[in-house]
């Protein structure tokens, strides 16, 4: 039914609606904002996205609304280049939406509503079957239900697909067969604490969390830590190595996690012999390009904005 694709991600799309207003209203409370914008986001169409725009051949497997904002968002990953082959709309519930409010001193009150994402389920992955059997690459993350997730990495698996599994936003009971799933498991810091019970404070905390859960099965971990870079794992040779990132002005980190794993997907597709660790060290450079505009997918780079050196 479609051509062959390098990434398939299977995950959510939210529609981000953001005021910017001088505080926070209490309840009850009306107040004026100053300015109004709708962001595209959601994990899952993010790290598609941003694999998309370094020149993968992507299609996301996803659920939306049959509502203006699903249309949009249809249309936002055309606009990319993603396949759309196996995006459904569902009249059953809204596309997945985050309220945003942001006061004048940064600080917000956000409401997501996960709505049509935790639709997605075993069916929409039947459909999707040959390409999840077939891709190069499948990039699941925890927005939308877990079962569903666990599913389309064990697909893959079974088909020697590669598969990077993003545990966010975490959860403290992870089903063990998301490691034993998971070629490569990459998480940011907070979220290997959560997993771990450790706390990650330093480079050294990251190595320790890291072997804790590369013990759980996966066949790699990478854990980032925003300016630091990342640590990468691997049970070939476990020893933790940690991947610096250069020094960036940094704008706004929303969505550097996302940006980071795109790119790792693009890397894998496009470089399947090149080592780990210099994946991780392009993709940390990817990401820094992404925290230092504002926005989520609008501050992802594209390939030509790049050094020719990263490809
Ligand atoms: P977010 O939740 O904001 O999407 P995250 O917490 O999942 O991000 P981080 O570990 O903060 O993920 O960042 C992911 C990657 O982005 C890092 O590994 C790094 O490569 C890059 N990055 C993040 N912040 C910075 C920064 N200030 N300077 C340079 N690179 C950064």
């Amino acid at each position: 039914m479609t051509e062959e694709v390098d990434v398939v991600v299977v995950g959510s799309c939210m529609t981000d609606l953001v005021s910017q207003a001088p505080r926070l209203p209490k309840a009850g409370e009306t107040i004026h904002g100053h300015r109004f914008f709708i962001g595209f986001g959601g994990k899952g169409a993010n790290q598609c996205i941003q694999a998309a725009r370094l020149g993968a051949k992507t299609a996301m497997v996803c659920k939306v609304g049959k509502d203006f904002f699903g249309d949009n968002y249809i249309q936002n990953f055309k606009d990319s280049g993603v396949s759309t082959a196996f995006v459904e709309q569902t009249a059953e519930a809204a596309t997945g939406a985050a309220s945003i409010i942001v006061n004048d001193a940064g600080e917000n009150a956000i409401v997501i509503v996960a709505g049509a994402n935790m639709l997605l389920g075993k069916e929409e992955l039947q459909r999707a079957q040959a390409a999840l059997e077939k891709a190069k690459v499948v990039v699941c993350q925890l927005e939308v239900s877990p079962d569903t997730s666990l599913k389309a990495l064990q697909m893959a698996q079974q088909n020697h697909v590669k598969t990077i599994f993003n545990p966010a936003p975490a959860i403290s009971d992870l089903h063990a067969g998301f490691y034993k799933a998971s070629d490569i498991f990459c998480c940011n810091e907070s979220e290997a604490e959560l997993l771990t019970g450790c706390p990650v404070a330093s480079v050294e905390d990251a190595g320790r969390v890291g072997l804790e859960l590369l013990k759980r099965g996966c066949a790699s971990v990478i854990i980032t830590l925003g300016p630091q870079g990342c640590v990468v794992l691997q049970s070939k040779d476990p020893a933790p190595k940690h991947v610096p990132t250069t020094k960036v002005t940094s704008v706004d980190t929303t969505g550097a996690g996302d940006s980071f794993i795109g790119a790792l997907a693009f890397y894998i597709a496009h470089y399947p012999t090149m080592p780990l660790e210099e994946m991780a060290r392009r993709a940390n450079l990817i990401a820094a390009v992404s925290v230092q505009t504002t926005g989520t997918q609008t501050s992802y780079p594209f390939k030509k904005d790049l050094p020719t050196e990263l490809f």
